[in-house]
């Protein structure tokens, strides 16, 4: 089957193909029926799979709309600002069909526009971990208990570039009822350890 066996709305659909995608990549013919029923999924993915759209697609499907009120609904963890970056605008493309708010955290970045992004009330957060957890502590009354979908994209580069511990402060600071997204290259020991605390009963994806 294509995206049209998919189910999906036609906004997100028709960002889908204003993207030029035409047929899904097997990684999301894998992972976006297990996704879009709401299971927690670790997906055996490399960049060029095709990973991204895999975990943005049901993303948008899920939260659709705008919501003016009650903080972010997504958050997707990238190991490093250019890759935060791209998923950004892939983001904005798939979703251009909807009125869904973006915001990206990354270091280097101006905090001052950072934090008007943050007011602007996003559905969607894209960030670096070291400059989330910065957001966090620097902004009062951020939460992410609102948070019902979470990514971590490249995960075992997320944990080579040193964010362990941010990565558990992150876990600590969601609620218990969302839904866990891990995609990586690699399963190295430390990695399947954190997947068993973050997320419940994963579907396990393999190409
Ligand atoms: P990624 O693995 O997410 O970095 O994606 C690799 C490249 O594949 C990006 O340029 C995507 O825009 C592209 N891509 C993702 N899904 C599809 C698809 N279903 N059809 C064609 N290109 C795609």
């Amino acid at each position: 089957g294509g995206f049209e066996s998919l189910g999906l709305s036609p906004p997100i659909f028709r960002g889908i193909r204003r993207t030029g995608y035409q047929v899904p990549t097997p990684i999301q013919r894998k992972t976006l029926p297990l996704v879009m029923a709401g299971y927690d999924v670790v997906a055996m993915a490399r960049t060029g799979s095709g990973k991204t759209a895999a975990f943005l697609i049901p993303m948008l499907e899920r939260l659709k709309m705008h919501l003016s009120k009650g903080g972010a609904r997504a958050i997707i963890l990238s190991p490093t600002r250019e890759l935060a970056l791209q998923t950004f605008k892939f983001c904005n493309q798939l979703g251009r069909y909807t009125d869904l708010r973006v915001a990206v955290l990354v270091g280097g970045d101006n905090m001052e526009s950072q934090f008007e992004d943050l007011a602007n009330n996003p559905d969607v957060i894209v960030a670096t971990p070291g400059r989330l957890m910065h957001h966090l502590s620097e902004v009062e009354g951020m939460s992410l208990r609102s948070v019902e979908y979470v990514v971590f994209d490249e995960a075992d580069r997320l944990f080579e570039m040193g964010f362990a511990e941010q990565l558990r402060q992150i876990l600590s600071h969601l609620a218990e009822t969302r839904q866990t997204l891990l995609f990586s290259a690699t399963m190295p020991r430390l990695l399947a350890d954190f997947a068993k605390a973050g997320l419940r009963d994963p579907h396990i994806v393999r190409l």
